[in-house]
């Protein structure tokens, strides 16, 4: 998937039926692909600006999700994490990982991702980047 970073002064307003909207757009393939619900185009991913969230150990980005071919675009927010995978069920996955001043923190998200895959890296333990957009971890960098 290609990701683009710009600023901009966009102004932005994500809801939950957005998110229906982005679950749907990802397949469960685990290679981070999407798919345009209206004309079945290539969507890309723009991380606008950050989030200012003294809370979260990452830095949240406004998110417009657009498609390449016609004009559907979904706003949201998205982070990446850097981390193992703990634990997973077919809807949740458990990731962990640091905070800034180094303590442990594990963080449960709804997934898209691919169970295979899941199950790979639980065994094996090993550090990859998950793009979380929306609470949801969407694709796994790395
Ligand atoms: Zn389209």
């Amino acid at each position: 998937m290609q990701m683009v970073f710009v600023e901009m002064g966009y102004e932005m307003n994500y809801n939950k039926k957005d998110m229906e909207i982005l679950a749907g757009i990802w397949n469960k393939t685990g290679d981070g692909s999407m798919k345009c619900p209206q004309c079945g185009g290539k969507m890309i991913l723009i991380q606008i600006e950050p989030i200012h969230n003294t809370e979260n150990p990452y830095v949240p980005y406004d998110t417009i999700i657009e498609c390449t071919s016609c004009s559907f675009n979904v706003r949201a927010e998205s982070f990446m994490i850097l981390g193992s995978v703990k634990d997973f069920d077919l809807h949740h996955i458990e990731i962990g990982s640091w905070s800034p001043s180094g303590s442990r923190v594990l963080s449960r998200y709804e997934h898209v991702l691919n169970y295979d895959l899941l199950k790979k890296l639980k065994e094996s333990g090993e550090l990859v980047e998950f793009l979380i957009v929306n609470e949801h971890a969407v694709q796994v960098v790395g």
